[in-house]
C-alpha cells in the first residue's frame, strides 16, 4: 500500500488519490511526495491523459506535512533542508506549469484538486499549485495554512502563491495568524475556486473542458501585477509598512517565523515568481534551523499530541466517563458542567440551593447562546447539551455517576462534608476528584473511604477556554483513578499533565514566583514600565503586574498568608508581601474592583499605572539592563519547574513544557521552561543562575540537576526527552 494511487479513467482523466495507509488523516512524507512526483510525470508523459484530478481517499484531503519529518529534516542541516524544499518547489511548479510551453503558454494539461474535507498546510499548498481547486460543501472542513501556530510558516510555495493570488493585505490573516476557513468562506476569500456537491466530478468536468488560458496562473501571464500592490507601489508600501508594525506589535519580535514570513513575502514580491520561491525556501530553512521552531513543534505538536493520546496513562481498561457529578455550581463547577455536557457526558450539577445550581446551569445556556449568535452552535445542539445537565440540590441524583468532580468552596471542612455525602450515593468503583487549587490532595483524601479512588483534577479559569488540565495524584491515588481522569480530559478535548501532590501542584507553583519577582523589582525601584515590557518582549502574554491585577490582589494576600502559616520561618517572600498587603490596604484589589497596579475605567478598560505607585516606590536613578530583568522573570518560573522535576512532582519534562505554555502562557516561542534551558545550554543557564544568586539571593540557586547537565554536557531533552521511561532508566 502506498500513500498515493494512480488511475486513468476511460474519460482520459487520471485520478491521483491520496490515501496514507493506517492513518485517519493524510500527512505528507518525503516518500509520499516522491511518489506524487512520479505520478505527475506519468500523467504528463501519457498522451492518453487529458487531465489530472488530485483527490483524497479519506473524508478529508490532508492535515499537512508530517511534522516528525520536519523535525528530522533539521538534522540534515541547512543545506539539506534547502535542497529538500527546493525539490518540493520543483514538483509543485511542475504541476503548475503542467507541460506548458514557457513562451506561448500553451499545451499544458489541466490539473485540478478535489478536496472532500479539511486541507491544511501542504494539504493546501499542493492544491494551490494546481489550476483549479474544488471543495466539497462540508461546513466541518477547515482550509488554511496553520504553520505559524507551531513556529514555522508555509514553505512549500503556500506563502508565495497566496500572496500573489490575493495580495499581501488579504493573505495576511491566513499566513500570519494561521486563520482557517470552511469551504464557503475559503471560496469567498479566493483561496479556493469552487464549492461543489461532488468535487471529484466537478473537477473532472472542468479538466475535460479547460482552455489553455485557464491554465496560466496570473503570475505567469504577461503584465502581472500583485493585487494590492508590490512593496514599491504606493498602496503596497502602505501595506508592508503597516504589516511590519502590526506583526511586531503582536509578536514583540520574539517569533522568528513571523519575521521570516514577512521577509519572504516582502523580498519575494520584488522579484519574479521562481526567484520568490527560492527566497521563500531560504527563509524557511532559516526558520527551521532556529531552535525556537524545533522547540515549538516538539511541545505544541508532537508532545502535546502524545500527552493527549495517553503517553502517561496507566495500562488499565477504558475509563470513558458516562455520567459525571459536579459538586458546587460556582464559577468552576458551572464551567466543568458545560465542557462535560458539551462532550456528550450526562451531568448532575449540585449546589446548596436550587437557585445556585440553576445559575450554574444557566452559564451553559449563556455560552451556547453565544455560540448560536456566532453560528457555531445550532438550536438542536443547545437543547441536547442542556438536556444532559440536571441542576439539583439532591445528592441522591449522583447515583450511577462513575466520576464526581468537587468544586465547592476552598475549605477542607466543606470539602470533607461533600466527599462523604457523595460517597454515600455513588457506586463503589466511582472515582472522586477535587478541583482544589491550593489544598493538598492527600489531606483531602482523608475524608474519603476510598483514597485510592481519590484524585485531583485541576481546571484553569475560564474552564471552557483554557486548554490545560492538571491531574494530581495523592499519596494513595491508584492507577484506575489516573486513567479515569485522563480519559475524562480526553473526552472534553483538553490537554492533560499528571503530577504528584505538592504545594500549588505545578502550574501555580511556577507562576507565583513570576508575579513575585515582578513585585520585588517594583519595590527595588525598577520602573514598572520596564518590568512589564521586559516580560512581553520575552514572549510572556501578560506582565507580572498586569497578571496579579487579573488574578486579584486579595487572592495574592490570601495565598501569601496561607503559605506563610505553612512554612513558618522559612517563608521567603516578605518583600513581596509588603507590596501586596499595602496595595490591599489601599483598596487596590485588581481588575475586579477596577483598581490595581493599573487604573481601569468604568467599563473595566485598563489604563496606565496607578499614580499612587510612584510616590511609594520611586524609580531608582539607575535602571537595570533589559536582559537582566528578563532573566529574573523567566528564571523565577523555570527554576521552579526544574525543582518540581528534581523533586518528582513533575515526572516528565514534556508535561512540564506543554503544561507551561498551555497553563500560563509561558513564552511559547521557547517551547517551554525545559526547552528554553536547552536552547540556552545548561552551562550558560547555570552561569546566569550563579550571577543572579550572587546579586539577588538564594531563590536563583542553580539546581543540582542543571549543574549536573552542565558538567556532563547534556541537555534536558537529550537525557529525559522520551518521558517517564527515560527518567527511570
Ligand atoms: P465559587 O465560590 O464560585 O463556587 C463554589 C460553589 O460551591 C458555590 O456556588 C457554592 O454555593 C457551592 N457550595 C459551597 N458549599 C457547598 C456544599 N456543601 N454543597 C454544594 N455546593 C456547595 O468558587 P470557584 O471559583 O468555582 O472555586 C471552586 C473550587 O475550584 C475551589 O476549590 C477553588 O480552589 C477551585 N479552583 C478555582 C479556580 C478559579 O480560578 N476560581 C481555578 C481552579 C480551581
Amino acid at each position: 500500500m502506498a500513500d498515493f494511487t494512480y488511475e486513468l479513467g476511460a474519460d482520459g482523466v487520471a485520478v491521483i488519490t491520496w490515501d496514507v495507509p493506517g492513518k485517519s488523516m493524510n500527512v505528507m512524507s518525503l516518500e509520499g511526495f516522491a511518489l506524487l512526483d512520479s505520478f505527475i510525470d506519468t500523467a504528463l508523459a501519457d498522451a492518453a491523459v487529458k487531465g489530472v484530478v488530485i483527490t483524497s481517499g479519506k473524508k478529508d484531503f490532508a492535515g499537512g506535512m508530517d511534522l516528525n519529518v520536519i523535525a528530522q529534516m533539521r538534522e540534515g542541516g541547512a543545506q539539506a533542508i534547502f535542497e529538500g524544499v527546493m525539490q518540493m518547489h520543483k514538483v509543485l511548479r511542475k504541476i503548475e506549469r503542467a507541460g506548458m510551453d514557457p513562451k506561448t503558454l500553451k499545451g499544458a494539461k489541466p490539473i485540478a484538486a478535489a478536496l472532500p474535507g479539511t486541507a491544511l498546510g501542504i494539504g493546501l499548498e499542493l492544491p494551490l499549485s494546481t489550476h483549479r481547486i474544488f471543495a466539497a460543501d462540508n461546513p466541518k472542513a477547515k482550509i488554511g495554512l496553520p504553520e505559524i501556530m507551531v513556529g514555522i510558516f508555509p514553505g512549500a510555495g503556500g506563502t508565495t502563491r497566496l500572496v500573489r493570488k490575493m495580495g499581501a493585505m488579504v493573505a495576511a490573516p491566513f499566513l500570519l495568524e494561521g486563520k482557517l476557513s470552511d469551504p464557503k468562506k475559503a471560496r469567498a476569500a479566493g483561496i479556493i475556486d469552487e464549492v461543489a456537491e461532488d468535487p471529484v466530478a466537478a473537477a473532472k468536468d472542468w479538466v475535460l473542458n479547460a482552455k489553455d488560458a485557464d491554465l496560466v496562473k496570473p503570475w505567469d501571464a504577461k503584465g502581472y501585477k500583485m493585487p494590492g500592490g508590490a512593496p514599491y507601489h504606493p498602496a503596497g508600501f502602505m501595506t508592508f509598512v503597516g504589516a511590519s508594525a502590526m506583526v511586531h506589535g503582536k509578536t514583540m519580535g520574539v517569533y522568528p517565523a513571523a519575521k521570516a514570513l514577512l521577509s519572504a513575502v516582502y523580498e519575494g514580491a520584488l522579484v519574479p515568481f521562481d526567484q520568490a520561491l527560492k527566497i521563500e525556501a531560504r527563509w524557511f530553512t532559516n526558520v527551521l534551523m532556529n531552535p525556537s521552531s524545533t522547540a515549538m513543534i516538539r511541545s505544541l505538536f508532537i508532545n502535546k499530541e502524545a500527552l493527549e493520546k495517553g503517553a502517561n496513562r496507566p495500562k488499565v481498561a477504558d475509563q470513558t466517563v458516562k455520567k459525571v457529578g459536579i459538586l458546587g455550581a460556582g464559577m468552576m463547577g458551572a464551567g466543568i458542567a458545560y465542557v462535560s455536557a458539551n462532550a456528550g457526558i450526562e451531568v448532575v450539577l449540585i449546589d446548596s440551593t436550587v437557585e445556585a445550581a440553576e445559575r450554574g446551569k444557566a452559564y451553559s445556556t449563556e455560552l451556547l447562546d453565544k455560540g448560536i449568535s456566532r453560528k457555531k452552535v445550532t438550536e438542536e445542539k443547545k437543547a441536547e447539551v442542556l438536556a444532559r445537565i440536571t441542576a439539583t440540590t439532591d445528592y441522591a441524583a449522583l447515583a450511577g455517576c462513575d466520576l464526581v468532580v468537587e468544586a465547592v468552596f476552598e475549605d477542607p471542612t466543606v470539602k470533607a462534608g461533600v466527599t462523604a455525602q457523595a460517597e454515600a450515593v455513588i457506586p463503589e468503583d466511582a472515582i472522586f476528584a477535587t478541583n482544589t487549587s491550593t489544598l493538598p490532595i492527600s489531606m483531602l483524601a482523608k475524608a474519603s473511604k476510598r483514597p485510592e479512588q481519590f484524585i485531583g483534577i485541576h481546571f484553569f479559569s475560564p474552564v471552557d477556554k483554557m486548554l490545560l488540565v492538571e491531574i494530581i495524584k495523592g499519596a494513595k491515588t491508584g492507577p484506575v483513578a489516573v486513567a479515569k481522569a485522563l480519559d475524562f480530559v480526553r473526552q472534553i478535548r483538553k490537554t492533560p499533565i499528571v503530577v504528584n501532590d505538592a504545594r500549588f501542584f505545578y502550574a501555580n507553583r511556577c507562576i507565583i514566583p513570576y508575579i513575585n519577582e515582578g513585585i520585588r523589582m517594583l519595590a527595588e525601584g525598577v520602573s514598572p514600565t520596564l518590568i512589564e515590557n521586559a516580560a512581553k518582549l520575552v514572549g510572556m502574554p501578560l506582565g507580572p503586574l498586569q497578571l496579579v491585577d487579573e488574578t486579584s490582589i486579595d487572592l495574592g494576600v490570601k495565598i501569601a498568608k496561607a503559605t506563610k502559616a505553612a512554612m513558618g520561618d522559612a517563608y521567603p517572600d516578605a518583600a513581596v508581601d509588603e507590596v501586596i498587603f499595602w496595595m490591599a490596604d489601599q483598596g487596590r484589589l485588581g481588575r475586579k474592583n477596577k483598581a490595581g497596579f493599573y487604573t481601569y475605567d468604568e467599563a473595566g478598560k485598563r489604563g496606565g499605572f496607578w499614580e499612587g505607585l510612584a510616590p511609594k516606590y520611586p524609580e531608582a536613578a539607575e535602571q537595570p539592563d533589559l536582559h537582566e530583568v528578563q532573566h529574573r522573570l523567566l528564571m523565577a518560573q523555570v527554576l521552579e519547574a526544574v525543582r518540581a522535576f528534581e523533586q518528582g512532582v513533575l515526572e516528565d519534562i514534556r508535561e512540564g513544557d506543554v503544561g507551561a505554555i498551555l497553563g500560563w502562557g509561558f513564552a511559547p516561542w521557547s517551547g517551554g521552561p525545559f526547552s528554553w534551558l536547552d536552547i540556552l545550554g545548561a552551562p550558560r543557564a547555570a552561569e546566569i543562575c550563579d550571577d543572579l544568586t550572587a546579586r539577588f539571593g538564594a531563590r536563583f540557586e542553580t539546581p543540582a540537576l542543571l549543574r549536573d547537565l552542565a558538567a556532563t554536557g547534556e541537555s534536558f531533552y537529550g537525557r529525559y526527552g522520551s518521558g517517564i521511561a527515560a527518567k527511570a532508566a
